[in-house]
C-alpha cells in the first residue's frame, strides 16, 4: 500500500496554464532556469547542481544556481529572487515540503513553469511536473537486502532484533521509503522472527531531521544502551548514507566490530562515496541504493528543453504523487540494490565513480 493521499484531491481542477510556458505574452521561451538545491550536506545535491547546471548551459540556457543549507527561509528566498530575475523554470530540490506555496504562487503568476526535483512539493496547485524515482521502492530494496541477509524465510522460527530509523519528516520522501521498508518487513514481524525491541516502529519515533547523521548516531547510541544490554541487534533499516554512517559510528563507540559476525546488517541510500567504500571493505553498511543522479538531471532538463522547444515534457506515471492539489505528472527512474556483488557493475562500470575514488573517500 503506497501511501500518497496525504491531503486528499481537492483541486484537480486547478492544473495550471502556464505549465504550457504561456505567460502573459507568448513571447519565445529561452530556458533561464533557476535550480535550487536543498543542501550541501550530502554529496549528490552538490554533484546534481554541477551536473544541472552544465546540461542547461550546454543546451544555451542561462542559469542561477542556489544551495539552502538546510535553512527553509533561505530557500524560500532564494527562489523567490530568482523569479525576480526573470527565469522561465524552477528546478527545485524542496527542503521544507510544504513551505514554497506563497513564493510558487508568485512564480506561478509570471507564468514560471515549476519541477519538483527528487522531492515532491506539497500543498500548492503550481507544481507542473516531477522528476524522481520510484521512493516506495527504495525502501523495498532496504528490506529486502535486509531479509536476505539475515536468511528469513517464512519458516524461520529464530528471532532477530531489528531497529528502524526513517528520514526527515519535512521531506515527503521519508515516508515512501519506510513505508516500503515496513511493508516489506511485515510479514516477517507478524510472524514473529523480527522483533523491534525498542518498540519504536513509527515514522515520528523513528525519524532523523535533517537526515542529520550526528542525529543518527545519539539516536543509535541510546537505543544500544536501553535496549541492547544483553541481547544482539541484527540489523538497521536505515534510510541513506550519512545517517547508516552515524549508526556505524555509535556501534563502534559501543565497542561492536565492523566487519565480525556481530556486526548488524546496515542499509542506506545514495551510493556516497564513504559508504561504497565500506561496503567494499566490509567496515560498515553493507548495503546502498543507488538512484543515477544523472539520470534524474537529464529528465529535469529534459523537461525543460521539451517546454522551451514548444511540446510536453515526457512524463511515465501520473497517479503515484499526490501533492494535496493533485496527481503530479512524475517521471520516475528506478532505484538499483548496490553491495560489494556488485558495485563494480553498477556504481563503476557506469562511471559514477572511480575505484579509486571509493579507496580513498576519508
Ligand atoms: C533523497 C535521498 C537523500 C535524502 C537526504 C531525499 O529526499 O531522495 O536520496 O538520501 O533526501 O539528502
Amino acid at each position: 500500500s503506497r501511501r500518497g493521499l496525504l491531503y486528499g484531491t481537492a483541486g484537480v481542477a486547478a492544473v495550471s496554464l502556464a505549465a504550457c510556458g504561456a505567460g502573459e505574452d507568448s513571447k519565445q521561451l529561452t530556458g533561464f532556469t533557476g535550480i535550487a538545491m536543498p543542501t550541501r550536506a550530502s554529496d549528490r545535491w552538490v554533484l546534481e547542481g554541477a551536473d544541472l547546471e552544465k546540461r542547461l548551459q550546454d543546451l544555451g540556457y542561462k542559469t542561477i544556481l542556489e544551495n539552502g543549507e538546510d535553512d527553509v527561509p533561505a530557500q524560500v528566498a532564494q527562489i523567490e529572487s530568482m523569479v525576480d530575475q526573470g527565469v522561465e523554470f524552477l528546478i527545485i530540490g524542496a527542503i521544507g515540503n510544504t513551505s514554497l506555496g506563497e513564493v510558487l504562487s508568485k512564480a506561478k503568476d509570471k507564468g514560471v513553469t515549476i519541477i519538483a526535483y527528487d522531492r515532491l512539493i506539497l500543498e500548492t496547485p503550481d507544481v507542473d511536473y516531477y522528476a524522481s524515482f520510484d521512493n516506495y521502492q527504495v525502501g523495498v530494496l532496504q528490506a529486502k537486502h535486509i531479509i536476505a541477509k539475515l536468511g528469513l524465510t517464512q519458516d524461520t522460527t529464530e528471532q532477530y532484533n531489528v531497529e528502524l530509523f526513517s528520514g526527515s519528516l519535512d521531506d515527503n520522501n521519508s515516508q515512501y521509503f519506510f513505508q516500503g521498508g515496513l511493508d516489506t518487513l511485515e510479514p516477517y514481524i507478524y510472524g514473529g522472527s523480527v522483533v523491534v525491541p525498542s518498540n519504536e516502529t513509527e515514522q515520528d519515533a523513528t525519524a532523523i531531521q535533517q537526515w542529520d547523521r550526528k542525529t543518527a548516531r545519539t539516536r543509535m547510541a541510546q537505543l544500544l544502551e536501553d535496549h541492547y544490554q544483553d541481547r544482539p541487534l541484527h540489523a538497521v533499516l536505515s534510510p541513506y548514507d550519512g545517517i547508516s554512517r552515524g549508526i556505524v559510528e555509535a556501534l563502534v563507540d559501543a565497542d561492536f566490530e565492523p566487519g565480525s559476525d556481530d556486526f548488524p546488517v546496515i542499509t542506506g541510500q545514495d551510493a556516497e562515496l564513504r559508504s561504497l567504500k565500506a561496503i567494499k571493505e566490509g567496515t560498515g553498511q553493507t548495503e546502498t541504493v543507488f538512484k543515477d543522479t544523472r539520470q534524474l538531471a537529464e529528465v529535469a532538463v529534459d523537461m525543460v528543453k521539451a517546454i522551451v522547444g514548444g511540446g510536453t515534457p515526457d512524463v511515465n506515471d501520473q497517479g503515484t504523487y499526490d501533492n494535496g492539489f493533485k496527481f503530479v505528472p512524475s517521471y520516475l527512474l528506478e532505484p538499483v540494490d548496490v553491495t560489494v556483488e556488485n558495485y563494480k557493475e553498477v556504481v563503476v562500470d557506469s562511471e559514477y565513480a572511480t575505484e579509486e575514488a571509493i579507496d580513498s573517500a576519508p
